[in-house]
């Protein structure tokens, strides 16, 4: 069976996600959140030699009347520059867009997030349309309204809230992506059940298989799971000034062994996004089960999860403990009583927790 999946995300800018395969060629539904007559695809050069045409053929055969554009970026989180933002403005311009345009988003995170940021600043704001094709996109970086570009000195720094209009995710599109990439999106799947739902990490031990395998079915249930996840602390929390924060779980270890490496993951040299949080969510379980506070044998069924996905779970060689506490410490979680973390009370249940203890962390990291 192959139903469409549908997650509703609530609050002020509510909206749909939908789940399935073959939505690339369902004009209809790629264009029903578009009220004017302007859409402007933007992409990257992986993704517009096998998706762009079917997509702007699907918005034709629906939409006559819509003046359709593309701009198209090379891969790669460098790309996710204000140089590019600039660019993807003036295809805006070019296009005539007016305040009733529409952006579509066709690509991975890096496309998302710039075209997401160019919608939020044409014109003070106009719709965005995310089409997801990472698995990383489809659970993570299409919901929620965060948009952003990079800057010389750090990731994300320049950006906004824009929730989209709609996010429409063909898991069929994932048959093409490097099993580095679903490897990596695979590891914020597990986060969610690791966070919020014990059950899913139960699902997700039962169709491992399956999603490596890129069954249709387990995808399309594995992601719309994550979303309803996401969706429901995005709308508790649209901001980021609560609760929302624990979707960072793995991330504060991810993030310094990310930045202690230079972002090598980026080209290919060292763990990517999704690999360093793998072995940042182990490392922030065992941090938890080391403070009394998590039974240590949940920490390692993660382990043995994001291994049969095929994911790291230790700290790569040569990566110095000392300078990634350097690196949490600088990384806004800390503060005069210690860091910050987000840890589990056990699989499914977790907190955000200050006052941390260098000691702690560093035995953590050498362990
Ligand atoms: P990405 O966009 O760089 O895509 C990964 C690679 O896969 C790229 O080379 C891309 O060209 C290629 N690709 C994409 N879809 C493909 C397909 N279907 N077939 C073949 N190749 C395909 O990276 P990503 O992992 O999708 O996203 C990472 C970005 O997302 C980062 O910039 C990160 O900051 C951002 N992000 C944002 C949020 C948010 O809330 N806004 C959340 C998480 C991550
Ligand atoms: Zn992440």
């Amino acid at each position: 069976m192959n139903a469409i999946r549908k997650v509703e995300v609530g609050g002020d800018a509510a909206y749909a996600i939908e789940i399935g395969p073959g939505l690339l060629d369902d004009g209809a539904r790629l264009s029903r959140a578009l009220r004017g007559r302007h859409a402007l695809i933007v992409s990257d050069g992986n993704v517009a030699p096998l998706y762009l045409q079917r997509v702007e053929a699907s918005l034709h055969a629906a939409r006559p009347d819509l003046s359709v554009g593309r701009f198209v970026i090379p891969p790669g989180e460098h790309e996710k520059t204000l140089a590019r933002f600039g660019q993807c403005l003036d295809a805006l311009a070019a296009l005539g867009a007016t305040r009733d345009a529409c952006v579509i988003a066709l690509g991975g995170g890096v496309v998302g997030d710039l075209a997401g940021f160019a919608s939020a600043c044409w014109m003070r704001g106009i719709d965005c349309v995310q089409v997801p094709t990472t698995l990383l996109a489809m659970v993570d970086s299409s919901v929620g309204g965060k948009t952003a570009v990079d800057l010389p000195s750090g990731k994300n720094l320049v950006g906004a809230f824009h929730p989209p209009r709609a996010v429409i995710a063909d898991t069929a599109a994932l048959r093409s992506l490097p099993d580095r990439e679903l490897r990596a999106g695979l590891a914020e799947v597990v986060k969610y059940g690791a966070i919020f739902d014990a059950t899913f990490l139960d699902w997700l031990e039962a169709h491992a298989e399956a999603l490596l395998a890129r069954n249709d079915d387990a995808l399309a249930e594995a992601i719309a799971r994550s979303c309803r996840y996401k969706a429901e602390v995005v709308a508790r929390d649209p901001f980021e000034r609560g609760d929302r924060a624990m979707l960072n779980f793995g991330h504060t270890f991810g993030h310094a062994i990310e930045t202690e490496q230079g972002y090598a993951g980026t080209t290919g040299d060292g763990l990517n996004h999704g690999e360093a949080v793998a072995v940042g969510m182990v490392l922030a379980a065992r941090l938890s089960s080391a403070l009394g506070r998590a039974p240590a044998a949940d920490a390692e069924r993660l382990q043995r999860l994001l291994e049969r996905f095929g994911l790291p779970t230790a700290i790569p060689p040569g990566l110095d403990p000392q300078a990634l506490l350097a690196r949490m410490r600088l990384d806004k979680k800390a503060d005069a009583a210690g860091l910050r973390f987000i840890l589990w009370d056990k699989a499914g249940a977790a907190r955000i927790v200050s006052g941390i203890g260098d000691d702690a962390v560093l035995a953590t990291l050498v362990a």
